[in-house]
């Protein structure tokens, strides 16, 4: 066959020639094939050897001119001019029948020119647990980049104890990232900017084209798009964990899962990663800091929003401005249907925030919780608390006045609130057999995950005290 990709089109000053790592003995352990097929991969081809070859790096021809992608970042606040692809691959793009164009990446297939001091590989839990998760994202339906393949790379890697070597092929609508805009702008390279805007505009926002000032268009785009992400992911109690200007997707796509997870208990300044010591990317933290994020992008677009500099800045501030509404009103459109709400009314805001209280003063499971909540179920097996009768029969009354009949109010519950989201104990259980050679606990999770409004008794459980997951760990 024929491979579907073509070479990615970045000049040589946006994307360094690199080629993945030789390898011995590779051995692919997941293909995701329903996505393989509408990029355009058959099924017979997933199977065969050279499907193997291209999801380890092995892929040696013409057709596949594996780069590096050259992309700056602020890491935890500090500005970082030169980040770039350190363990990752870009093997090409790929488009679909229906006509959109996405990258088909790999990850952790050796060093590239922007390594650094790293040593460009992936340890085989990092990787599981960025495909179960994407996986998770994608079907829960929030934008997000995917998992096509995931393969052992049969070499050792060593972190703070040898470990299995992994690649995920990674699928993303693009890896333009704020920080791929930052690097640019601090090296003043106004060519390269305005390459990076139109290539962002035809792939992601082709409306922007035709706007009196495409830039600006672009730019108010983004904003909406993270504003919509950010509150589909709070609605989920999905914290990223490290949202670095580096780790966020000009597309509004959900990318670079390290140190992700869903909340268990809720909690508003809930924390997992272990190197986020200061909690800057806390849950509750996550709006605020994207808009920060975006305040950094439109930084690097001044000069296109307007001649005059300080117009330019009041443009930038007129978009910036519009993120807190528009997540407002993106959160509340999905925190209502959770609740049974289809009608908008004023005090809506104020009875979801109770609750949401409730739940944290009663260290309650935020999935489970809501998913109770649909079924008409109680939220746990401790007598209802009067914060929370008081709470229910609030919400009764609220819903009582809403049209749909309490049939369709319990219908949009029920396709609102999952039951099964990749929580984090299950996660760590199918790394853990994993990395002794059991695949099945992955596969069977991975399953399940790709359908999160089924009931399952098992699956939606939350974690025993002693299974609670804590600290998750940069997937580097
Ligand atoms: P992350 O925090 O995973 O988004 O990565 C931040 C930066 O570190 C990116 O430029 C990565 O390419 C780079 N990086 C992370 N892990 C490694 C590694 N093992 N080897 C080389 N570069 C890495
Ligand atoms: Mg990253």
């Amino acid at each position: 066959m024929s491979l579907p990709l073509r070479r990615a089109p970045f000049p040589t000053s946006m994307a360094v020639q690199a080629a993945p790592a030789p390898l011995r003995a590779p051995r692919l352990i997941a293909v995701n094939s329903a996505l393989a097929q509408t990029l355009g991969f058959s099924p017979e081809w997933l199977g065969s050897p050279e499907a193997v070859a291209l999801f380890s790096g092995q892929w040696r021809d013409e057709a596949v001119q594996p780069v590096a992608q050259a992309y700056a970042g602020h890491q935890f606040g500090q500005f970082v001019p030169q980040l770039g692809d350190g363990r990752a691959h870009l093997l090409g793009v790929v488009s679909t029948a229906q006509g959109s164009t996405f990258d088909v990446q790999l990850k952790g297939s050796g060093p590239t020119p922007f390594s650094r001091r790293g040593d460009g590989l992936a340890a085989l839990g990092p990787v599981l647990r960025e495909y179960l998760v994407s996986e998770s994202m994608a079907a829960l339906g929030v934008p997000t980049t995917r998992a096509l393949a995931a393969v052992l790379t049969g070499e050792t890697v060593w972190r703070d104890r040898p470990l299995p070597g992994a690649i995920l092929t990674r699928v993303a609508a693009s890896h333009l990232r704020v920080g791929t805009f930052q690097y640019f702008a601090a090296r003043q390279d106004s060519e390269a900017l305005r390459f990076l805007c139109d290539l962002a505009i035809a792939r992601h926002y082709p409306g922007a084209a035709s706007a009196e000032n495409p830039v600006r268009a672009l730019f108010e785009n983004v904003v909406a798009a993270q504003a919509r992400l950010i509150a589909h992911w709070m609605s989920l109690g999905f914290v990223h964990g490290v949202m670095n200007t580096d780790n966020m997707a000009i597309s509004g796509e959900t990318i670079d899962y390290g140190p992700c997870a869903f909340l268990d208990a809720y909690r508003h300044d809930k924390v997992f990663s272990s190197i986020d010591r200061n909690g800057r990317y806390a849950y509750g933290n996550q709006p605020r800091l994207a808009g920060w994020n975006l305040a950094r992008l439109a930084e690097t677009l001044l000069p296109f929003f307007d001649p005059d500099e300080e117009r330019a800045l009041a443009r930038a501030q007129e978009a910036l401005g519009q993120f807190g509404t528009l997540y407002d009103t993106a959160w509340l459109e999905r925190m209502r249907p959770k609740l049974g709400l289809m009608q908008s009314e004023a005090e809506d805001k104020t009875l979801i925030v109770r609750f949401l209280e409730i739940l944290e003063e009663e260290k309650l499971d935020w999935t489970l919780s809501f998913r109770r909540l649909s079924r008409n179920e109680p939220l746990s097996e401790k007598p209802v608390s009067d914060a929370l009768g008081g709470w229910l029969a609030d919400w009764k009354t609220r819903r009582a006045r809403e049209k749909a009949l309490p049939a369709e109010q319990n219908r949009l519950m029920a396709q609102s609130n999952p039951a099964v989201i990749a929580r984090n104990h299950r996660i760590a259980e199918a790394i853990d057999a994993a990395e002794h050679g059991d695949f099945e606990v992955f596969q069977r999770l991975l399953a399940r995950l790709v359908r999160p409004f089924e009931d399952d008794a098992d699956y939606e459980t939350p974690p025993l005290p002693e299974e609670v997951v804590q600290a998750t760990f940069c997937g580097t």
